[in-house]
């Protein structure tokens, strides 16, 4: 007695509708550059919209799909655009699209390695190639994760653990008895630092932040200095958080010099390399670049760099042992018999469910290769020393700082405002234009996102507001960035002439 009713889509409707589906999103990818690259429609109206009423009945599936490209991609920002330069640019490839499809149908959780044989030898694998790719350390220990966050955050309770001899895992810090505890991370870092310490009860107020030189790079001696004053007040020094891109600029810490300073005070290093990790891929970049085996942790991010779907980070840690002294822990019904040369990737996060993250690298890295992925990061690198130098050699834009990686930062700052500086009376007056000239930047961005046609994000450094691009879509040429470097001309007079310095000012 079956219901007909009852079970999932017959095997036919499936190919059907999966036909469709890859004919729309291929229709999708070849008319993107008319499709805007991010929307102006307001929470409430997207609200009404899409909310409606929990369905008790069947809906067809034609009907979710034509009000899936009516109401919800149109109304989404396009992050795998050629036209979108926000935050970190990002890529799903071709391969990684149709590995996310099968990695869903075959729906493999790779908790141990009896539940998932093949996913963890492929992981495994995945972590050799991507280690090589980088210059890290092969055959260490490491792990897929689902972002570069929880990534920190793991490195930093392993290296929480091996700090002191307290075991800490059992008695909690309190119990422990342990002196506070440091992480010592630069002005530039990311935000998961601290969360990091939030989370793991050591405070954000035990987040030593050292300041960085005018390159945007931890001051070294700025570091040792607090070092060696904390411990002299009875201060552990946990760990030390070194940026090889960070999130304002694309700048890199000095990691040889932090380095030595780790080893000289015994202090884990944990290498934050999310955005700059692949781009060591290109010869040119690698040579500038610094060195990645030095961390004890490292983080790089193939959803960032590596033409990769959400949601894929890698953590490695070459003191081996240290992630699974922290996070292995196994009740009976995950005990398994160990295999000799089996992992249990379970062990080395808090995650037990993970999907089969590694097939999705294994298609991507296997379709481009090494060569291929190379030649499309170095592309991106050109086109930003491309824009690079055409923002500098342009009369009324500067280029604020200077990154290796694919990453822009610049200012409109028209000529006449920048005599006016020059000739600027007073302090008053100096401050005066420099907030007008935030200002003109903060309008800038807003009407360059407006048109549909680029996205760019911004951040605010030393010297003001800067508006980034960063480019690195794995569909961008370099007719596109032309385009958007013309549009950015436009746009800049046009802002400026509704809004002049004078006018401000009256
Ligand atoms: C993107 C980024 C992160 C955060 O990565 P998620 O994968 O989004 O958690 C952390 N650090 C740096 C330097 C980054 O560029």
């Amino acid at each position: 007695m079956t219901n007909q009713n009852l079970g999932d889509w017959k095997p036919s409707e499936f190919e059907e509708q999966g036909i469709n589906l890859i004919k729309k999103i291929s229709e999708h990818f070849e008319n993107i550059r008319e499709v805007p690259v991010s929307t102006n429609i307001l929470p409430n109206d997207l609200f009404s919209m899409i909310d409606s009423k929990l369905p008790d009945h069947p809906t067809n599936f034609e009907e979710i799909m034509n009000d899936t490209w009516e109401k919800i991609v149109p109304n989404l920002t396009h992050w795998n655009h050629p036209n979108f330069h926000g935050y970190f640019s990002t890529s799903a490839s071709a391969p990684g699209i149709l590995a996310d499809l099968l990695v869903s149908s075959l729906n493999v959780n790779a908790l141990v390695w009896k539940a998932a044989p093949a996913a963890s030898a492929l992981e495994k694998v995945i972590l050799n190639w991507i280690a090589e790719m980088v210059g890290y350390h092969m055959d260490t220990d490491g792990v897929l994760l689902n972002g570069a966050s929880l990534a920190t955050f793991y490195a930093l309770t392993a290296a929480r653990d091996q700090s002191t001899n307290v075991d800490i895992r059992t008695k909690g810090l309190i119990q422990s008895n342990v002196n506070q505890m440091r992480i010592y991370t630069s002005d530039q870092a990311h935000s998961s630092v601290e969360k990091a310490a939030i989370s793991l009860g050591i405070g954000t107020d035990n987040v030593v932040i050292v300041e960085t030189n005018d390159l945007y790079q931890m001051e070294i001696s700025k570091l040792e200095k607090a070092v060696v004053s904390d411990l002299k007040e009875g201060y552990i020094p946990m760990a030390i958080v070194a940026t090889v891109g960070t999130t304002s600029t694309g700048s890199v810490d000095p990691i040889k010099d932090i380095s030595s300073i780790c080893e000289k005070y015994n202090i884990w290093l944990h290498i934050d390399a999310a955005y700059g990790g692949f781009w060591n891929l290109v010869p040119e970049v690698r040579e500038v670049n610094e060195d990645l085996r030095l961390g004890d942790s490292l983080v790089v991010n193939p959803h960032k760099g590596l033409y990769t779907p959400l949601e894929v980070t890698t953590l490695f840690c070459k003191r081996k042992g240290a992630l699974s002294n922290t996070f292995r822990l196994i009740p009976e019904y995950l005990q398994t018999v160990k295999e000799d040369g089996s992992i249990d990737y379970m062990d080395y996060s808090l995650q037990l469910g993970r999907c089969f993250r590694a097939l999705k690298l294994w298609w991507i890295i296997r379709s481009f290769g090494k060569e291929g992925l190379s030649k499309r990061l170095g592309e991106s690198i050109r086109q930003a020393r491309w824009l690079e130098a055409k923002v500098e050699d342009h009369p009324d834009f500067v280029c604020v700082s200077s990154s290796p990686f694919a990453l822009v930062c610049l200012r409109y700052v028209p000529k006449s405002l920048q005599k006016l500086l020059q000739n600027a009376s007073d302090e008053a007056e100096r401050e005066s234009i420099h907030s007008y000239i935030q200002c003109l930047n903060a309008s800038l961005l807003s009407h360059l996102n407006k048109s549909g046609k680029v996205f760019v994000s911004h951040s605010v450094i030393k010297d003001g507001y800067v508006i980034r691009v960063s480019v690195g879509n794995i569909h961008t040429t370099f007719e596109d960035l032309q385009q958007t470097w013309i549009l950015m001309q436009e746009k800049a007079s046009e802002v400026y002439d509704m809004s002049p310095y004078q006018e401000l000012t009256v």
